[in-house]
């Protein structure tokens, strides 16, 4: 959440501070600002909107000179999006220049202490009291201030800091919220993640929490707070460029429905051999597992909705009790966890606050933790005791598509392995399973295949002002991801329902052309789906309902059909999935939305 960059060398800055910022507008689009030293002193530009405003207002930057500058793309958290709430934030008077990620959580005593001592805000922000702050405890040495103000701040930062009396330095440091240093030749970047960078280097460092590096045109020192020399190996990318970019396709988010295939294949291809699951991330024995009385899955948004799924799978195959738990809940609920429970945390960024601190939680009570995590050296990956990476590729959209689908593979994969050594599932349902599950790519590959037919109804269905997602069991989980989906990028009210819960309180919104999509997959209760469906469409639903292709019986209640290939039951949310976000691609992309921007929202979100 929010994206910065920083630069420091012998070229002009702003328009890589502008293309690292690109970059990292997924993370982050409300306002965004550059401040670059111009020799003299320091000039800032902001713009409310996307980051398109800030361009027009610099020219693309050209009208803004000097080869050192820090540049911010923002989520607000504290004050509204305008110019003056965009970053970079100047001190009082104008001699330090601050960008920020995260909280700074005592900002209002900060603040008030230092109006006190007569110094005055411009902006309504918690991260102006950072610049104020150094200017303030100034005694001319810019990495002691820095530290002299990290002791006084409470909360989570990455921070970029630039000086008007010291054109030659930048000072970055990390608390919580991610940052790297890129290390180029003959001069050196910061950024919120890697895509920022991309263009110019694939050697990075990844800041770990309280270290402050000190960057140069031709160096790099990374302290700790006391000032002792931090040793770090240097960590070279190896991300496709490609993968970062649109790739002639119209939205990022199209592009990574259509990457799933090789995503999941990827994913789980290199994890299993002559037929057999090895998950060598995970260190437990058999005995381990077999002391587990509990698993916890602990996640937010879409990858807790991958996380129901897991409850059903889990609950099956193992017949182990399970929770799955929003993270934002668990970690202050006094959550009873202890050393016989699993814990797996799933994140994609893996830099997601709450599932960050959901996971410490389950970790201080002793819980072994397991991380689903897509992103290399995040923090939620070096923190957990085991991690399982997704091979997704970076995901840009907002709205995940990918990186759900693969977080649903490692699932699987975990699923099926500890059922094979818990010796819950028998070699041939083991055997049968596996197959199962290699088969997905081509299966979606199908289904993408024959996406007009989803394209045709969303043109069909697109103004609805209301929808309702129905299933029963493992499609019931599938509904609340089709129902986000939906929902977060198209602005359509959207609601997820058991299908039999509807009738206890629900049914009464249903009106006279109300949408309802029942998912009508998890064969063993297609009857009773069928008889919800009655149900809505007695009361004059419009039913669009997804279902396997051998049961054309829904056709008899439902207006319109979506059919997907069979599979192993629990297996299916994998495939009925891609219609469900091919059909909010296409209604958002009718209805004229930022498909891959979705107001108020941003990816990989660090703050609680
Ligand atoms: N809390 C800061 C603000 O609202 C930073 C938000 C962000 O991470 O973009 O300006």
């Amino acid at each position: 959440m929010c994206g910065i960059v920083g630069y420091i060398g012998y070229e002009q800055a702003a328009p890589f501070l502008l293309g690292g910022l690109e970059k990292l507008e997924y993370r982050g689009y409300d306002s965004a600002g550059i401040c670059l030293h111009d020799g003299q002193e320091l000039v800032v530009k902001k713009a409310k909107g996307k980051l398109e405003e800030l361009k027009k207002l610099t020219d693309n930057g050209a009208c803004l000179q000097g080869t050192v500058g820090i540049g911010h793309t923002r989520w607000a958290t504290h004050g509204e999006p305008s110019d003056v709430n965009a970053h970079p934030h100047l001190s009082d008077s104008c001699r330090f220049a601050v960008v920020h990620n995260g909280i700074i959580e005592n900002y209002l005593q900060l603040k008030d202490y230092l109006m006190s001592k007569g110094v005055s805000f411009r902006s309504k922000t918690d991260t102006e009291v950072v610049a104020q702050l150094i200017e303030y405890y100034d005694e001319g040495d810019l990495v002691d201030t820095v530290i002299k103000v990290l002791a006084k701040l409470d909360g989570s930062y990455a921070l970029g800091v630039i000086s008007k009396d010291n054109p030659d330095e930048i000072i970055a440091v990390r608390k919580e919220s991610p940052l790297i240093i890129g290390i180029g030749e003959h001069e050196n970047y910061i950024a919120s993640d890697v895509p920022a960078i991309l263009a110019k280097t694939r050697k990075i460092y990844r800041l770990e929490n309280n270290e402050i590096a000190i960057l140069r045109r031709d160096s790099v020192q990374i302290i700790n707070t006391d000032k002792e020399p931090v040793t770090k190996e240097i960590e070279t990318v190896n991300w496709d460029i490609d993968a970062a970019e649109k790739g002639g396709y119209e939205h990022f988010m199209f592009k990574e429905i259509m990457e799933q295939p090789k995503a999941i294949h990827d994913t789980i291809a290199p994890r299993i051999k002559d037929g057999k699951i090895v998950l060598d991330e995970i260190h437990l024995t058999a005995e381990q597992i077999r002391s587990f009385r509990k698993i916890n899955l602990l996640a937010c948004g879409s990858a807790y909705h991958v996380g129901v799924v897991a409850k059903y799978v889990f609950e099956k195959l193992l017949r182990i009790p399970v929770e799955a738990d929003l993270a934002s809940e668990f970690r202050y609920r006094d959550p009873i966890v202890d050393e016989h429970t699993l814990t797996i945390v799933i994140s994609q960024s893996g830099e997601t606050a709450d599932t960050k601190e959901a996971m410490k939680e389950a970790k201080r009570r002793g819980s072994h933790v397991i991380s689903i995590v897509n992103v290399v050296g995040s923090a939620i990956a070096c923190e957990s005791d085991d991690v399982i990476y997704t091979w997704a590729g970076p995901e840009i959209a907002v709205a995940t598509t990918k990186a759900y689908s693969t977080q649903l593979a490692v699932i699987y994969l975990i699923a099926l392995h500890f059922g094979e050594l818990l010796g819950t599932l028998a070699p041939e349902e083991y055997s049968r399973y596996v197959e199962e599950l290699q088969t997905l790519p081509d299966k979606i590959g199908q289904i993408l295949k024959n996406e007009e037919k989803v394209q045709y109804l969303a043109s069909q269905l697109f103004n609805s002002r209301d929808v309702f997602f129905i299933g029963r069991n493992i499609d019931y989980a599938l509904c609340l991801e089709g129902s986000l989906k939906l929902k977060e990028i198209s602005y359509i009210h959207s609601e997820a329902y058991a299908a039999g819960e509807l009738k206890h309180g629900t049914i009464s919104l249903i009106e006279n052309g109300t949408l309802v999509i029942a998912l009508a997959t998890h064969e063993p209760l297609i009857a009773k789906t069928i008889s919800n469906m009655e149900e809505v469409r007695t009361r004059g639903a419009n039913v669009l309902c997804l279902a396997c292709e051998d049961h054309p019986e829904v056709e008899k209640v439902a207006q319109n059909t979506i059919y997907i290939p069979k599979a192993c039951d629990m297996m299916l949310p994998s495939l009925a999935v891609v219609p469900l976000q091919l059909f909010a691609y296409y209604v958002a992309s009718l209805k004229g939305c930022d498909i891959d921007k979705p107001r108020n929202l941003a990816k990989s979100v660090t703050v609680e």
